[in-house]
């Protein structure tokens, strides 16, 4: 993307949501019929418009496009290619209106899978894919975007899934034979990237940026080979722009020797996840003829850069690699827009921080560092230095009780008795049926709840009156629980807006953005909280709620925790310390919690862990050392308690293979599970583990209205038998039922309930 013998700065993709979340309000309204599609393109042109001229405003020389999405990059990809399943492309719907209901689904046509984009807490829409798939040039998203980009000024290098990657994110279709794999379709595939990248050249376009991220994960001979065949093919076309192509999120392994020997033009590499790539670059030959895209600028999280480590990494490779750039990890995407309005944050901590258009500028300057000598930029970098140097060595991170705890924490303070003897201890505590039904934890979050706590935080409405409202809300909730006959119950979670912010909020060495947000799936969006210091726990943060509920019931109120890794897992987390350690500090905090409920006459407390499965790393190798540590958070969170405690967790997506064994260590007394739409496969999984303790499978899907008959939840349950002994089995839906309507929830748990009683009386 640079001449030989100069520095070029570039980013792998920007944020597409709006610095004030403006796409996720325009889609939102559109879907809703107050606005129509011209407006709906307006405020997508602006976005895109103000994107590119900030990007080449600061300075970078290579600009990227087709980083732009209405929902998700990776169903861009399947309607560019006509790729859409025909449910979809078979409704009569206009162009934009197929591709929303291809990524939310409507009555006819249920959504495309939802899924996590690699180990991050982005979602994409899974391509469905048959032998019947033909590929073809359907669309021109990437060549319209170049040319709204070059009207207003700016040359960019549109950016696309890569093919291999595309495919090996790619599902069979139902009904696809046994032996068909999606990445039978390449040359196919292949075909259509062939005619779109003469397109792009045609048109004036220098370069276009692949991705293939999926090489950060372990691959079989056939996938490298897959590879190799792809950017031969690509590569050796004589009418094409330049061609980067972008591993990110680890170390590209094979890969990197595989796409150094391609006839590619650039490759990015990941030096956050992966240092060494410094020195796997230095030994492939082949790249000393190609241009390495330096990824110095983590694009995951939100610390200023070491301008000093960047700077002698990305100096190493000037040596070694044809000619360098400096960039970005990966797409700014997983960061929010600026800093620069989070006036909240203490201003010693924001000091430590750089959002996206921070990192645009950190690049920029490296880059100036690397070609024009450090010298010339010398006021910036010292700039750089104080403020990471500050970090460095603010006290404030330091906790020293929380680390003399810590130290003092032996083996014992994590192992929990026998589970035959909880099991006892707590089936003479409780009393309950066999079967026992419940709930995840969150209630429907109704208008007025959200207001209450939005007037609270306002400062509209005074302690009193906010409590007044949430305890009125927890009394509705248990009484209406109590009516469906449910055996155990929870509070609902009123007070609760997220599982980890409302946490954060409350626990040391945590900040709250205000503006942070940062895009989860389509127009949903998620605000992590900063993880910045020693985290310890002030005061009890959930206990005066669960012991309200209490007190309105005799039957057992389940208290309503999260879990460790979930914790970290959707918070920005430091990085000047190993996760484990971090872990272990957040564990300590919640053990705090479920002691103090257990105090309070709590007997079953849930830990919610359902991010358990994002943050394994994508190489089996690692597997076993983060099972290691996220296991032992767990246990420490919620061990030295009464054997009559009863421990539950809850997990939800779709994948547990890889988890299963984890599951199983962290050793809770009771799993509840999503199962309801792959019809209970994971107990069989579990059963074949050898799995022995509680589980509750989802028997009713609450990602969707549908209100599940008796019938339905009684076969599921029935289904669940052949896996589960009835002694361990319970009964729940899939999830929280926070995003659903009373309208919907009620008829669904009184069914629930009454399909329990009908299969508790055949047993
Ligand atoms: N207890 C949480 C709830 O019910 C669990 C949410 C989740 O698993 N994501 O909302
Ligand atoms: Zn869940």
């Amino acid at each position: 993307m640079t001449d030989h013998n100069r520095v070029g700065t570039t980013v792998l993709g920007y944020p597409r949501i709006g610095p004030d979340r403006e796409l996720k309000k325009a889609v939102e309204r559109y879907w809703a019929g107050r606005i129509d599609e011209a407006e709906l393109n307006e405020v997508a042109r602006g976005l895109r418009v103000d994107t590119w001229r900030r990007l080449a405003g600061a300075g970078l020389n290579s600009v990227p496009s087709n980083t732009f999405s209405f929902y998700d990059q990776v169903l861009d990809a399947s309607v560019l290619f006509g790729a859409l399943p025909s449910r979809f492309t078979g409704l009569g719907l206009s162009p934009v209106d197929t591709y929303f209901a291809a990524a939310r689904g409507v009555q006819e046509a249920p959504a495309l899978e939802m899924t996590k984009w690699f180990d991050t807490n982005y979602h994409y829409l899974v391509p469905e894919l048959g032998p019947d798939t033909a590929f073809t040039l359907a669309g021109s998203k990437p060549l319209d975007e170049f040319r709204e980009a070059r009207a207003a000024g700016v040359v960019t290098r549109p950016v696309l899934v890569g093919p291999v990657t595309y495919l090996l994110l790619a599902k069979a279709a139902s009904g696809a034979p046994e032996d068909f794999r999606p990445l039978d379709l390449l040359e196919s595939l292949l075909g259509a990237y062939t005619e779109l990248l003469a397109q792009l050249h045609a048109e004036g376009v220098p370069w276009v940026q692949l991705d293939e991220p999926a090489f950060a994960a372990d691959r079989t001979q056939d996938e490298l080979d897959a590879l190799a065949t792809a950017y031969r093919v690509l590569g050796g076309l004589t009418d094409r722009p330049r061609l980067l192509v972008a591993g990110y999120f680890g170390a590209l392994g094979d890969g990197l020797g595989v796409l150094a020997r391609s006839p590619i033009d650039a490759l990015a590499v990941d030096l956050v996840t992966d240092p060494a790539a410094v020195r796997a670059v230095a030994a492939e030959g082949a790249l000393r003829d190609k241009e390495v895209v330096a990824g110095v600028v983590d694009g995951r999280n939100i610390w200023r850069v070491d301008v000093d480590a960047a700077l002698a990494k990305a100096a190493t490779l000037l040596g070694t690699a044809g000619s360098v750039s400096v960039s970005t990890s990966c797409s700014l995407l997983h960061v929010p827009y600026t800093v620069d309005v989070e006036t909240g944050i203490d201003p010693r901590v924001r000091g430590w921080l750089a959002f996206a258009e921070q990192k645009v500028d950190e690049v920029v300057l490296l880059g100036a560092a690397l070609a024009e000598g450090t010298e010339a930029v010398a006021d910036r970098l010292a700039a750089a230095r104080a403020a990471t140097a500050d970090r460095a060595g603010a006290a404030d991170l330091r906790d020293d009780r929380v680390r003399a705890r810590l130290d003092s924490l032996r083996p014992e303070h994590s192992v929990r008795g026998d589970y035959a003897r909880r099991a006892q201890a707590q089936r003479q505590t409780l009393g309950l049926p066999p079967l026992p039904t419940t709930t995840i934890g969150s209630f429907p979050q109704t208008a007025e709840v959200r207001k209450a706590r939005a007037a609270f935080r306002a400062g509209t409405i005074d302690g009193d009156t906010y409590q007044t409202a949430m305890r009125a809300e927890i009394e509705k909730v248990i009484r209406l629980q109590e009516e469906l006959g449910l055996d155990v119950l929870v509070h609902g979670e009123p007070e609760r807006n997220d599982m980890v912010q409302y946490f954060a909020e409350q626990l040391n060495g945590f900040a709250a953005t205000e503006h942070g947000w940062v895009q989860s799936y389509g127009s949903r969006c998620v605000r992590p909280p900063i993880l910045y210091g020693d985290v310890s726990r002030p005061e009890p943060m959930t206990v005066r709620w669960a012991s309200y509920a209490q007190s309105l019931t005799s039957k057992p109120v389940k208290g309503m925790l999260t879990a460790p890794v979930t914790i970290l897992a959707w918070s920005f987390v430091r990085d000047d310390q190993p996760l484990g350690d971090t872990a272990r500090q957040v564990a300590l905090a919640i053990r705090d919690e479920v002691h103090d409920l257990e105090s309070a006459g709590i007997r079953i407390i849930q830990v919610d862990e359902p991010a358990l499965r994002e943050l394994l790393p994508l190489r089996a190798a690692e597997h076993a050392a983060y099972f290691d540590w996220a296991v032992a958070s767990f246990r420490l969170a919620t061990s030295g308690i009464a054997d009559s405690t009863q421990i539950h967790t809850h997990m939800c997506y779709s994948e547990f293979g890889d988890i299963l064994p984890a599951i199983d260590a962290i050793d809770a007394d009771v799993t509840s599970i999503e199962a309801a739409r792959s019809r209970m496969e994971v107990l069989e999984d579990l059963a074949a583990g050898g799995f022995g303790r509680g589980v509750g499978p989802g028997v009713y899907d609450i990602h969707s209205p549908r209100v599940p008959d008796t019938d339905e939840v009684s076969a599921l349950l029935r289904k669940a038998l052949d896996a589960v002994p009835a002694d361990r089995l319970w009964v729940n839906p899939d999830c929280g039922l926070k995003t659903r309507g009373y309208a919907e929830v009620e008829p669904s748990l009184s069914n629930l309930v009454t399909a329990t009683g009908q299969v508790r009386a055949e047993l």
